[in-house]
Order: C-alpha cells, then sequence, then structure tokens
C-alpha cells in the first residue's frame, strides 16, 4: 500500500500545539478550546463529527467518524484530553522542551502525545480510504476523574464496535496493555461527638481516634498475593486543637484483579463498622472502573498488532496486568477486544518530569496505521 511519510518533525509542532493548550479536566473552558483544536486538526477530512455537550461541570465529546469502509461494527479509538496538571503548569515547573529524545510537557506522555500519534495514523488512513472497517474516533474530556461523563458515550460506541484501541502511554519500554485491574473509590466519613478537650474530655467522643483504627483496617485489606491493594489517599478532620473532634474523613483507593475480587472488597469496605459504639461510620463508594482482563479475544488482537509491528520492525511486548485503570477497563469489561497502551512511550505520567520519547513516535503511529487498515 502506498503510505504518505510519518513526518516526525511537523508532528512534534502538532503535539507541541496540543500541549500548549492546556487541558486540566477541571477547567471547563480550557477542555473545550482543546476539542476545538482537535476538531480543527480533522477539517477537511471525509468524516463526520459529533460534538456532544458538557454536562455537570466537564467539557464536550467529540466523536469523529470514517465509514469509507461502511458504516457496521467497527474500530473504536479512545483518547482523552483532559491532563492532571492545572493551568500554568506550562509557564511554571514543566514547560514544553525538547531535551536529546524527550519531549516534555504537562500531559504529553498522558496522553496528548499519544492522542496526536493516532490522530495522524487516523488522518492518513482516512484521506487514504485504506481502513478495512468503519473507524470511529471518540476524544473525551474527563478521564483523569473516573470520566463520570464520558462513560456512558464510551460503554455506547463500544458495544457498536468490534475492536477497540486506547491511546494511553505504552509502559516499560513501548510495552502496550492487554489488562488493567479493576478500581474502587470509597468515601469514609466517621462522626463522632465534641467536647472541650479540657473540661469534658470525658464527654467526647473522638472522629478522629475512631478513623484512625478504621485506617488501619483498611491498609490491613492489602493483599499482595491476590493483586489486592487498598490505599488511604486522603484524610482531614478536626476543627481545633482543644476540641474533641467531631468529623473526620478519607478517601480510600482500591485495585482488584478480577470481578470477583471487586465484588468481595467493595462488601468489606461499605461494611466497615465503627470500633466505638459511640460513633458513627458513613461509607458511600464502589468500584469505578471494572477489571480489564485479558480475554482469549484480546490474546488474538493483541498476536495480530504484534505481527503488524513485526511487518514495522519491531518487536511489540505487553506488560503483564498494571494497576493503573483506563477508559479500555469500561470496553474489555463489556467483552469488546480491547488493546490500551498503543499511547507514545517515555515516562513520568502526572509529574513534572513527563515526558514522551520522540524516538517512539514514527514505529507507534505505524502501528496504529497498520492495525486500521489490517483489522476486519
Ligand atoms: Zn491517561
Amino acid at each position: 500500500m502506498q503510505h504518505a511519510s510519518i513526518d516526525v518533525a511537523a508532528m512534534i509542532g502538532g503535539i507541541q500545539r496540543w500541549v500548549e493548550t492546556e487541558s486540566p479536566t477541571q477547567s471547563t473552558a480550557a477542555v473545550n478550546r482543546m476539542i476545538d483544536l482537535v476538531q480543527s486538526d480533522v477539517s477537511g477530512l471525509p468524516v463526520k463529527l459529533e460534538r456532544v455537550p458538557g454536562r455537570n461541570g466537564f467539557a464536550d465529546n467529540l466523536i469523529v467518524r470514517n465509514q469509507a469502509a461502511g458504516e457496521g461494527p467497527g474500530v473504536l479509538i479512545l483518547s482523552h484530553i483532559d491532563t492532571v496538571h492545572p493551568i500554568g503548569t506550562l509557564a511554571g515547573p514543566l514547560p514544553f522542551r525538547r531535551d536529546g529524545d524527550k519531549l516534555y510537557g504537562p500531559g504529553l506522555f498522558d496522553m496528548k502525545g499519544g492522542a496526536y500519534l493516532a490522530l495522524e495514523a487516523f488522518r492518513q488512513v482516512a484521506n487514504a480510504g485504506s481502513a478495512k472497517l468503519p473507524v470511529t474516533y471518540l476524544f473525551t474530556p474527563d478521564e483523569e476523574v473516573g470520566s463520570p461523563t464520558s462513560r456512558s458515550l464510551i460503554e455506547a460506541e463500544a458495544k457498536k464496535a468490534r475492536y477497540v484501541l486506547v491511546t494511553e502511554p505504552a509502559r516499560d519500554g513501548g510495552k502496550i496493555v492487554t489488562a488493567r485491574k479493576g478500581v474502587g473509590r470509597f468515601e469514609l466519613k466517621t462522626i463522632g461527638v465534641p467536647a472541650h478537650s479540657g473540661a469534658r474530655h470525658q464527654d467526647g467522643r473522638s472522629a478522629i481516634k475512631e478513623m484512625a483504627r478504621q485506617v488501619l483496617a483498611i491498609e490491613g485489606l492489602t493483599d499482595y498475593a491476590r493483586g489486592v491493594t487498598t490505599t488511604v489517599g486522603m484524610i482531614s478532620g478536626g476543627t481545633a486543637p482543644n476540641v474533641i473532634p467531631q468529623y473526620c474523613h478519607i478517601s480510600v483507593d482500591l485495585r482488584v484483579r478480577d470481578v470477583a475480587a471487586g465484588e468481595e472488597f467493595e462488601k468489606k469496605i461499605l461494611g466497615l463498622e465503627p470500633f466505638d459504639p459511640g460513633i458513627r461510620v458513613e461509607v458511600t463508594g464502589g468500584m469505578n472502573r471494572p477489571p480489564f482482563e485479558k480475554s482469549a479475544a484480546i490474546d488474538v488482537l493483541f498476536r495480530h498488532a504484534q505481527a503488524v509491528a513485526r511487518g514495522i520492525g519491531f518487536d511489540l511486548q505487553h506488560t503483564e496486568m498494571t494497576g493503573g485503570g483506563s477508559d479500555g477497563n469500561f470496553t474489555a469489561a463489556l467483552g469488546v477486544p480491547t488493546l490500551d497502551g498503543l499511547g507514545i512511550d517515555g515516562d513520568g505520567a502526572h509529574t513534572e518530569w513527563e515526558h514522551g520519547l520522540i524516538s517512539s513516535i514514527e514505529p507507534r503511529t505505524r502501528l496504529m496505521r497498520g492495525l486500521l487498515e489490517t483489522l476486519q
């Protein structure tokens, strides 16, 4: 097949434009500016656009469809264009810059670099009319907070798809992802009885003291052998140094390998009882992202991608199950063969040393293009 060349210098320029359009999830207008940019980058292509207005304070979703191969079930590509970095990161600790093979910038690795290279592959395939299946590209605004408003759209599109390709960052030297742990999120509140810490100590029931015991109980659920981890990631409570605290609050993160463990540990956390009967414990939350388990169909899809990579000249590997969740969890849980981690290689997601590797741009753009041209 006659291919347009991959112009890495031009792509670095494109990635720079995307990265310099900061788009933290909570800044709706900023994320919409990023969606505008994607929209302008697909203008002139033989595609149908659908911009789905944001809701609940989040920005819009954008669906780009190339139906040269018809309208039946096809390939769904998923990219989130929100980042965790607040506005000002670019002007502060993490400006866009190049250092040898590394390109730095907020969201460059997670996941604007990967989204941009997939978009380049999509553009070339759309222009050439060379996809074997219809291709739908969905850009979402809220992955970094658990995809509250895009999840239903992702699931609706995935149900219509034969395959799902997710452009999250590559791992450990270019590996892709074929399995992810499921993620649960919980909020726990303890409600005690306030009292003057000097004059009325005996009348108080400390919400913080109770929570200290709850924290140890929750952290104690971690079982590495089973791949279960629990983390109390945030805590707040009390009103003043001289008051027996009435309230304390924590946020809990749960990671599991399989659906059964998800149900078991969700039940354990939701069922936590107070140690001190004078205190109330309120727990809310549950599993957010179901486990993404490597099915036989995912293995077949992975082997196909491996063959495409071999044709390009590199050896594609996959990671063992990773602890981080993504929108691929939703689609894999629906039974749709999903490959993830197809984005740029690099390191430092969510940090001030976040970077992508320039040397990975061309092979991974070719891999994405090869997948779109061979999946059937
Ligand atoms: Zn991501």
